[in-house]
């Protein structure tokens, strides 16, 4: 399989060049250069993930250095839990369910595909490869994935950079918790001072020759392809009668656009709802607004703070013959008073904690049920509660119980250095 960038489709390159590359050479973002289909009936319904993703994600592989390892990868990055729950229903509802994606390292959904790139990036590297730097930008959960993920993988070493005093707590001390081949730093700005650093440096031929950097930001590819599997496995898992439609807590649109794929090969999927936080820009393009990227909203989903998500680049692409919004995706914005009701309801009715981000998906799922909605349904859970517990706990009013793995994390000491928002700052710690 070919890959190009979104912004030239002569660009062509193969799929490892675009794993290890992170942005094209023109500043798009790479895309296959078409969508493979696939028999989603072909699978069985008892499939494990790492099956469904080693079938499911072989044609983009095709004939590159890492097909033959494709099946090794995908069983040790993503043998993580998935459950998939039913949730309550009233008699007149069609069935829902919700998958919990937050069973690995670092209690979020982006274990997977970060797992997914360190491995691949990982069976890339021969003896005489150069180390690399993989620098990472985080506004929390990106960073903590990427760093699990990487840690004590040889040949590599993880900067993260994440706005001193914006991330919550727990993040901050996740962040700073691996030691070994990773490296925190807390910047003296916000969360865009730090992308614009790791831009500018990844844009830089002196910097990236020098210290071998990459990217594992959302927009490598390798972030993207591997989050189709989970979507697809649960099509087939459910074996609903009729298709499904998925409920996605959406910043950059990685995620969700990975469920649109999944949809797209095949898989029985009907329409996909974008859940955004009081972040607009999409659900007002959605409603038919031109595209208008802008700063990013702090809100209580802090993950999902993103005004300008950069997986709409691609998702214009795919639908570049046809209009986006008229493919069954539809958007909708829940604010911080609606995320919070939804949190307390969801724990007085049914004894569930949630956290922001699925708050705002099963806030639309009620909002779409009280509309008439009756299709299947099946909601995406983002992240473990634990993680969010300043939020939480307040509304609940008891404490959340962590997860061994973030248990063990927040037990062991950390350490961050301070950095100032500049490039020659960045430019001396990776000296
Ligand atoms: C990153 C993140 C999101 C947003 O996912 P995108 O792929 O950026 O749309 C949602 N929820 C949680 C918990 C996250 O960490």
């Amino acid at each position: 399989m070919k890959f190009t960038s979104t912004r030239n489709p002569k660009l062509e390159t193969g799929v490892t060049e675009a794993l290890e590359a992170g942005l094209a050479p023109d500043g798009g973002l790479y895309v296959p250069a078409a969508l493979p289909r696939f028999d989603a009936g072909a699978l069985r319904t008892g499939i494990s993930l790492p099956e469904c993703a080693t079938q499911v994600l072989a044609p983009f592989f095709d004939g590159s250095m890492l097909a033959g390892r494709l099946d090794a990868i995908c069983r040790e990055a993503l043998n993580l839990p998935l459950p998939i729950e039913p949730l309550e229903t009233t008699e007149r509802d069609a069935p829902a369910w919700m998958m919990e994606l937050f069973h690995g390292p670092t209690a979020a959904f982006k274990d997977f595909a970060a797992r997914f790139l360190a491995r691949s990036l990982g069976a890339l590297r021969s003896e005489s490869s150069p180390p690399s730097t993989v620098l990472v930008a985080t506004s929390g959960d990106t960073g903590a994935a990427v760093a699990a993920a990487f840690h004590g993988q040889p040949g590599f070493r993880v900067v993260i950079l994440y706005p001193e005093g914006r991330v919550s707590g727990r993040q901050a001390h996740q962040l700073g918790a691996f030691g070994d081949n990773v490296h925190a730093f807390r910047v003296e700005g916000s969360f865009d001072d730090c992308q614009r650093l790791a831009k500018q440096a990844l844009g830089d031929p002196k910097m990236v020759e020098r210290h071998g950097l990459t990217s594992a930001n959302s927009i490598s590819i390798g972030r993207l392809l591997p989050q189709i599997s989970y979507y697809a496995l649960a099509a087939v898992r459910l074996r609903s009668p009729e298709p499904l439609d998925v409920i996605v807590p959406t910043g950059n649109l990685g995620n969700a656009l990975a469920c649109i794929l999944a949809r797209d090969m095949g898989f029985p999927i009907r329409r996909v709802y974008l859940a955004t936080n009081a972040n607009r820009t999409l659900p007002e393009y959605f409603a038919g607004a031109d595209y208008r990227g802008r700063a990013g909203l702090r809100t209580l989903a802090n993950a999902m703070d993103v005004g300008d998500p950069s997986n709409f680049e691609r998702l214009a692409w795919f639908y570049r013959d046809t209009n986006p919004r008229d493919v069954g995706i539809h958007a909708e914005s829940i604010d911080d008073e609606a995320i919070k009701s939804c949190i307390r309801r969801e724990y007085e009715m049914h004894g569930r904690i949630v956290c922001p981000h699925t708050a705002c998906a099963l806030e639309l799922l009620s909002r779409l049920r009280a509309d008439g909605h009756r299709q299947p349904a099946l909601v995406a859970a983002t992240a473990h509660p634990a993680k969010f517990e300043t939020v939480i706990e307040p509304i609940i009013g008891r404490e959340i119980a962590l997860p061994p793995a973030l248990e063990e994390l927040l037990k062991r000491p950390s350490h961050a250095e301070p950095m100032a928002p500049e490039l020659g700052a960045l430019a001396r710690v990776l000296e």
